[in-house]
């Protein structure tokens, strides 16, 4: 069967089209960056199959970044046969440079013109006849968004058309830029790389591109003829440098293609979003805006909505739920044990834990919508002179800001940082914003200890992770990552509305992850707890759970925590228990303690904990070791063992720390 690559610029609809010629599932962001990896699907179309490759979106075939790396390397396989370029429509010169460069592969290949919706409501008119015949490639007008021009696309795409094939000539430079890349060529005659892309790697030789050049591996005097033809480039233009020679006739031919085959309007009146960027951006007003919208975000996830829907679940758990299975066991003639295990232990833990889904979803909605109307990315922008003092840059933003979602994917999303400095940095400072699984916790036990004063104790959570995650970049900057931090190059994608299919899979994605989470992990540790708790190191019955193996083990835990107020051992179990995964403090809490549901477990809590200690506990929870499957992602990203205990050991060290100090400091005030 064929392979057909999506290649494109980032944000110009990849993940949308492939979505819609798939019929699969993927995440779609309005901002760079969101593809890291490439996935894989099948295109059915009137009885013919075509694979297709979604890979992240780059905008030369020169690689800098991870996810260049991963589109270039795939392009060049040999698994590739065919390209689909997707093409912006709405930003057609930026978008060709990369189709330029896709042309001199020589593979076979369609261009699908994206946005014609968003070209045609800015009255930009492409002729896509023209630009076809100019390009020598098909051109499809399409939106992925709205679904319209496909069939012609997937005739294509499956060969039922005979619209697929390599291009029908090659970009025309100046006559002297020509022969030399000709000359070239024949130089490559010999070398194991495919003919028809013989193009593509004379001009990147030329432009000196070091991959390349390692890739090919020439022998010395091949190298001293393309010395030779890059010297002979050089004294024919003028122009010192190949590599901006070679981008600049490349625009030429692009700026005369474009002049042909597109007309925009004469007078062009702001567009929408550059009147909302003018208030969202503005000097004085952008950072109350970004603000207040997170405020209203959290107010809405933790306080009113949140808040009602969450304890409506509870109530309909732990008086009609549990009594109920606790009736039918007993009926059913089920031991006590059992019917301990199952009410107290399973609906106790997982159930505990499922109470707080509608909040989880209700903050990956509020994300979703940031994130795809383009308002993230405009975050992003705002941030980077703050930044840049801890010696980062804005597009550290994206990754951060998806930290407050999840870890594992927001470590992943690192990916799209250009230099190693910078990404290794983004991930050792991520796992300080709070996670969803974090929240629970923090709506439990702050609920519990400060009451009416819970929302803006949480709200100082995630602004001391933030202030945290400055001080060990600041940290960093100063011993470890020395270097200066890259140039910024995030851009600002248009504002568009979310589509509704977008937000529900986003929210239906991460309620799915979260209840398989608690169905799995959750569950298995709350048996695990359950029984840990109920038997002697002796294997015999324990009277009291002090006794028990837990008990033992929690108390022997506990001293390491009496300094910061919280030396209990059940405190102790439940957040060993929360490096499994951050939710299952909460079940571990509800098991340790014997109830079922927050509201009874408040209660005890509030007794055992002071406000200080309570605030110290939630700091802790806050910053110490991520979950294990941030760990085993922040370990592969960053390439070791070493890194990632480093960064793990740093982290509890300063949680630690951080929590005494608070602790102390709490004690002396109320
Ligand atoms: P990728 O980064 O190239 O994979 O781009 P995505 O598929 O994630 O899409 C980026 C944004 O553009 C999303 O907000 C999409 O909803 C939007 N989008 C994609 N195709 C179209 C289109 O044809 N018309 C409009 N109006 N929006 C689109
Ligand atoms: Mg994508």
């Amino acid at each position: 069967m064929r392979t057909m690559a999506i290649i494109g610029n980032p944000n110009s609809g990849k993940t949308t089209l492939f979505n819609r010629l798939t019929g699969s599932n993927q995440h779609v962001g309005n901002w760079p960056g969101v593809t890291v990896e490439r996935k894989s699907g099948q295109v059915q179309h009137l009885g013919k199959q075509t694979h297709v490759v979604d890979l992240p979106g780059i905008y030369s075939l020169s690689p800098y970044t991870q996810e260049e790396k991963i589109a270039r390397t795939f392009m060049l396989s040999d698994t590739t046969d065919g390209i689909l370029n997707i093409v912006d429509a709405t930003n057609l010169e930026r978008n060709l440079y990369l189709t330029m460069q896709l042309i001199s592969l020589g593979l076979p290949m369609v261009i699908a013109l994206n946005f014609v919706d968003e070209a045609q409501s800015q009255h930009i008119q492409i002729d896509c006849k023209q630009l076809s015949m100019l390009l020598g490639v098909e051109v499809f007008p399409i939106s992925a968004r709205h679904g319209t021009g496909l069939p012609p696309l997937l005739d294509a795409l499956t060969g039922n058309a005979k619209t697929l094939h390599p291009p029908t000539h090659q970009p025309t430079y100046p006559h002297k830029v020509h022969t030399i890349i000709g000359e070239g060529v024949l130089l490559l005659s010999k070398m194991a790389v495919r003919p028809c892309s013989r193009p593509f790697y004379a001009a990147k030789l030329l432009e000196n591109d070091p991959v390349v050049d390692s890739e090919l591996a020439l022998t010395e005097a091949q190298k001293q003829q393309f010395t030779a033809l890059r010297e002979a480039l050089c004294t024919h233009t003028g122009e010192s440098d190949p590599e901006m020679l070679l981008a600049s006739v490349t625009y030429d031919y692009i700026e005369t293609i474009v002049s042909s085959c597109v007309k925009r309007p004469q007078q062009q009146k702001p567009s929408l979003t550059e009147r909302i960027d003018r208030i969202v951006l503005h000097r004085w007003l952008a950072l109350p805006i970004f603000l207040a919208t997170l405020s209203l975000m959290f107010w809405a996830t933790f306080g009113s909505i949140g808040a009602f829907l969450k304890n409506c679940l509870e109530s309909f758990l732990r008086s009609i739920v549990i009594p109920h299975m606790g009736t039918f066991l007993l009926a059913a003639g089920a031991s006590d044990w059992t019917i301990d295990l199952v009410c107290d232990g399973i609906l106790g833990g997982v159930g505990g834990v499922l109470s707080f889904l509608p909040q989880i979803v209700l903050l990956f909605f509020f994300l979703s919508m940031l994130e795809d109307t383009g308002y993230l990315a405009r975050v992003a922008f705002l941030m980077d002179t703050l930044l840049r003092r801890i010696g980062l840059s804005g597009k550290s933003c994206v990754p951060m800001l998806m930290g407050f979602g999840c870890t594992t994917p927001a470590v992943m999303a690192a990916r799209t940082m250009e230099n190693d400095r910078d990404r290794h940095m983004t991930i050792l400072l991520t796992p300080f914003m709070s996670c969803g699984a974090k929240l629970p916790v923090y709506i439990l036990i702050a609920g519990a200890v400060f009451g009416t004063q819970a929302f803006p104790v949480i709200i100082s959570l995630y602004l001391l992770g933030i202030l945290m995650a400055a001080f060990s970049g600041f940290l960093f900057k100063k011993t470890v990552f020395r270097d200066v931090s890259s140039g910024f190059v995030l851009e600002l994608p248009p504002y568009r509305l979310p589509t509704f299919e977008g937000t529900i899979r986003s929210m239906r994605d991460r309620a799915t992850d979260f209840i398989t989470r608690a169905g799995t992990l959750i569950f298995l540790m709350s048996v695990l707890i359950w029984f840990l708790q109920n038997i002697t190191p002796t294997l015999s019955a324990a009277d009291t759970p002090e006794s028990s193996i837990l008990g033992l083990f929690g108390r022997l835990l506990a001293p390491a925590f009496s300094p910061l107020g919280f030396g209990v051992w059940q405190l102790s179990v439940a957040l060993l228990a929360g490096l499994v995964a951050k939710e299952a403090v909460v079940s571990t809490l509800l098991i340790l303690y014997e109830v079922s549901g927050g509201t009874a477990l408040g209660g005890i809590l509030s007794g055992v904990l002071s406000p200080a200690a309570a605030y110290a506990f939630l700091v802790f929870i806050l910053l110490y070791m991520p979950c294990i499957s941030a760990f085993s992602t922040i370990k592969r990203e960053l390439g070791g063992w070493f890194w990632a205990l480093s960064a793990v050991t740093f982290q509890t060290l300063l949680a630690w720390i951080t929590s005494f100090v608070l602790y102390h400091i709490g004690m002396l005030l109320f």
